[in-house]
């Protein structure tokens, strides 16, 4: 079985010579193979294509997928987006009383098996129109036979919470207080508030709130609704680890009584939250194939070796591994900077930051909760605003990408052009867009980017800069764990081949772990006062920030991945004992 894709976005008839129809060897002797449709863009028949891939690589915008799949995943089609649309094949199936994860790569299909779930999209099990008593027949003898009844006589209420929560205040205007009275149908809201921490922003309008408190918001909505399916999707990005594990306790006491899915890059909450995964594989953009369920814990470590064996699929080369490394010999490592100690107030808030240093070549985490500072303190490290008391003189140039990135009506190629006269050398290629897969972005404009790809640029756009410290505020927001996996060697690379040094506040575990040498810890009360201290080896770093967010670790025996205890567990209650928050 072969499938013919086009990106529609990608695909511009007006720049090319019409490659892929001049090159098709079908086209050369004569058939129609691919015939130009009225849009001017291609139509390739999947019937008449040989599957050469000749089309796919004369393409100048690499607008076409040629994919050989197994005949058997036929029978699973579940949707087809038209003509050489993207193709979806099999779907995750809700479970009453416990949270579904769903993991995979952006642009495989996890957001269309949500519209199907949630009755928004009727699915055309890649033929055209099937009526509805097609559509339950074809999910004979599955849970999802009764599911899609209950969706065609639409006896099921679904609430949802979107991937990008930028976009709510476009669509809604009013206070937080108005937004969530309107949709406490199950009379949950008071419990909500409290248990989100939301009390003290109910008032201020929604365009007001940061990211956090509208991340915070947007969840609260989404429970107090009295649904059958809730689905969040990407619960995690702005918010502390303390909050993640707070929403991810509301979620499964939900999923008591509800079905509960939930699409999470962030794996360690991914793991401590959800029952079971559907692993999605594909090429993102042509097709996706959502497997059947797997335990959370098989699941999470068959994704991140990159291979499944139930399915025998290997979805990714090399296998994103975690070490537990020893310390570095002080002595051998030379000093970038040092930075004295400062203050900085607000009117409401305080941070004290004691003197460090920073070696060269080196990355450094910044942890802490939501509010404590930690943006204040690479502010006034990267020169953008002055502290109060103290000097702040580390003679190096900075490059800093903030955590709330602008969008601008500029194109992706010129904003990189501007920033670097390495911009379009193979060397640039290799080192930041191919890794960020920025190629097939560069003439978008930056206004019309989705929050991963905005992302992607905007490390970019900050590795680019000359610097001798690149500062990185919360990378992992909105990259799936693949992009993650690359920003990551992406940073260190540049960190390493530059000698330079990186300093990256991130509250996903595992980019943490994976990306730091060292960790600087920020503690105190959100809002009112911080300190800053460190930077420390990372497992005495650990153990610092955890044992104040009370939080335990443990590594998995397979992997090596850190793994969230489940709090109060026998497993959580020993290692506190023993002042163990890190267990390596
Ligand atoms: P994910 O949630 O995994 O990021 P999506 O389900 O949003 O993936 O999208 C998968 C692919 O389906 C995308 O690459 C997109 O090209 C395609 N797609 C999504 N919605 C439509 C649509 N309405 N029409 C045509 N293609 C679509
Ligand atoms: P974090 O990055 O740890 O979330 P921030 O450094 O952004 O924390 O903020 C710490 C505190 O300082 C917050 O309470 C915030 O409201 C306050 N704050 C930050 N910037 C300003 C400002 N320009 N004016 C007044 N208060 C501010
Ligand atoms: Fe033609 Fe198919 Fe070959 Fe493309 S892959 S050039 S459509 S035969």
């Amino acid at each position: 079985m072969r499938i013919s894709v086009l990106n529609r976005d990608r695909c511009q008839p007006r720049r090319c010579a019409y490659e892929c129809h001049r090159f098709c060897p079908r086209v050369r002797t004569g058939d129609e193979t691919i015939v130009i449709g009225e849009d001017h863009k291609p139509i390739i028949s999947e019937e008449l294509c040989i599957g050469c891939g000749i089309c796919t690589k004369k393409c100048p915008f690499d607008a076409i997928i040629i994919i050989g799949l197994p005949e058997e995943l036929g029978e699973q089609e579940t949707h087809r987006y038209g003509v050489n649309g993207f193709a979806l094949y099999g779907l995750p199936i809700p479970q009453r009383g416990k949270v579904t994860g769903i993991l995979g790569p952006n642009g495989t299909g996890k957001s269309t098996a949500i519209k199907i779930l949630s009755g928004s999209l009727k699915p055309n099990l890649g033929k055209g129109a099937p009526p509805w008593d097609e559509i339950i027949q074809h999910y004979r003898g599955s849970e999802l036979q009764g599911y899609m009844r209950g969706i065609s006589q639409k006896d099921i209420r679904t609430a949802q919470k979107p991937q990008y929560i930028d976009a709510i205040p476009k669509a809604i205007s009013g206070s937080a207080r108005e937004l969530l009275q309107n949709l406490d149908e199950r009379g949950a809201l008071k419990d909500l508030i409290s248990k989100l921490d939301i009390g003290h922003i109910l008032d201020r309008d929604i365009e007001d709130l940061s990211g956090g408190e509208l991340q915070r918001v947007a969840i609260a909505a989404c429970i107090a609704k009295d649904a059958n399916f809730y689905f969040f999707d990407e619960i995690t990005p702005y918010l502390d680890i303390c909050q993640r594990i707070e929403v991810a306790k509301l979620i499964q006491d939900l999923s008591k009584t509800k079905t509960v899915m939930i699409v999470e890059h962030d794996l360690a909450i991914l793991d401590l939250l959800a029952d079971t995964v559907h692993i999605v594989y594909g090429t993102p953009g042509g097709y996706g194939v959502i497997t059947t369920p797997k335990g959370v814990r098989v699941g999470i470590n068959q994704y991140l070796r990159g291979f499944l064996p139930e399915e025998n699929i290997r979805m990714r080369q090399e296998a994103i591994e975690f070490e537990v490394h020893a310390p570095r010999p002080q002595k051998d490592i030379p000093v970038l900077a040092k930075f004295d100690a400062f203050v900085k107030k607000y009117p409401e808030f305080t941070l004290n930051v004691n003197g460090g240093e920073i070696r060269r070549g080196e990355v450094i985490g910044i942890v802490g909760p939501n509010g404590i500072g930690k943006s204040t303190f690479v502010k006034v490290l990267a020169g953008i605003i002055e502290p109060d008391e103290g000097a702040v003189s580390p003679d190096m140039q900075i490059s800093y990408k903030p955590q709330y990135i602008t969008r601008c009506d500029e194109t992706v190629r010129d904003l990189l052009r501007t920033i670097t006269k390495q911009f379009g050398t193979s060397h640039y290629n290799t080192e930041a867009i191919k890794p960020l897969q920025l190629e097939y972005l560069l003439d978008q404009t930056i206004a019309d980017l989705s929050g991963g790809e905005l992302q992607r640029v905007a490390i970019a756009a900050c590795l680019s800069r000359k610097a001798d410290l690149y500062i990185l505020d919360e990378p992992s927001a909105h990259l799936d764990v693949e992009q993650r996996a690359s920003a990551i060697k992406t940073i260190r690379r540049f960190a390493e081949n530059n000698k330079a040094s990186a300093m990256v506040v991130d509250h996903d575990i595992y980019m943490i772990d994976l990306l730091s040498e060292r960790l600087m810890v920020f503690d105190g009360k959100p809002g009112v006062c911080g300190e800053a201290f460190g930077p420390f080896e990372m497992h005495e770093g650990m153990n610092k920030f955890l044992e104040k967010m009370g939080i335990t670790f443990r590594r998995d025996e397979d992997t090596k991945r850190p793994r969230v205890n489940k709090p109060e567990s026998k497993l959580d209650r020993g290692q506190k004992a023993r002042g163990e928050y890190y267990y390596q």
